[in-house]
């Protein structure tokens, strides 16, 4: 089962790949996070990455970021299946993706902008599991997560300035990808306002049709 989660940022495609990837027990491929992890480490291109784009709201460069996936697919864990959490984000990126692997369905999680900068604003996540809370999912004590015990950090490109830029960007770049996917009968819509488990079960009413 090959999945691609689109949407606008902040719409919950995350926090649903993470337990939609548990449950079909695929791998979940969120490029975002495989630039902030590269950051992190300190990694030429990933430093490079965060300072000339992602951290101000724009995309990384296609060449970049269809690489890294390339590569992150050939990886062992994506035998069974995966869900494709973030990309592709552009048509170029769609385009070089068809040329490499077969996609079952692209679910479309849709939400309207005032939900999306409330929820951005007020997402954290935890630096060593990245597990995601926000206002429907607000850890038992404030700053420490449920599973690790990690620190919550407020990722710098989920501040309201940065939120305009991405969605600006996902308006102009990525949205293009619903009537590429729709021509192509793979498109399938959720909404991205209902509560998260209603969200999980209806993907996974889709994925296993
Ligand atoms: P995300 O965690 O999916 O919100 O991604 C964080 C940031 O990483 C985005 O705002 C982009 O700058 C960058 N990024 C993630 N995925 C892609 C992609 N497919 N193409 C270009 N940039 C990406």
């Amino acid at each position: 089962m090959n999945l691609i989660f689109l949407g606008p940022p902040g719409t919950g495609k995350g926090t649903q790949a993470e337990r939609i990837s548990a449950e079909l027990k695929i791998a979940h491929v969120s490029t975002g996070e495989m630039f902030r992890q590269l950051a992190n480490e300190g990694n030429q291109l990933g430093v490079e990455a965060r300072d000339k784009y992602w951290g101000k709201g724009n995309l990384v460069p296609d060449e970049i970021t269809i690489g890294l996936v390339k590569e992150r697919l050939k990886k062992e864990d994506c035998r069974n299946g995966f869900i494709l959490d973030g990309f592709p984000r552009t048509i170029p990126q769609a385009e070089a993706l068809e040329k490499i692997i077969n996609i079952n369905y692209v679910i479309d999680i849709e939400s309207t902008d005032e939900i999306i900068i409330q929820r951005l604003t007020s997402r954290r996540q935890c630096v060593n599991c990245k597990k995601i809370y926000g206002i429907n999912v607000p850890p038992k004590l404030e700053g420490i997560c449920d599973v690790c015990q990690g620190k919550l950090y407020h990722r710098d490109d989920d501040k309201e300035d940065v939120i305009k830029e991405r969605l600006r960007v996902y308006n102009a770049q990525t949205k293009p990808l619903i009537e590429f996917y729709k021509s192509k009968g793979l498109l399938r819509i959720v909404n991205g306002e209902n509560p998260i488990e209603q969200i999980k079960a209806d993907i996974l009413a889709i994925a296993k049709k």
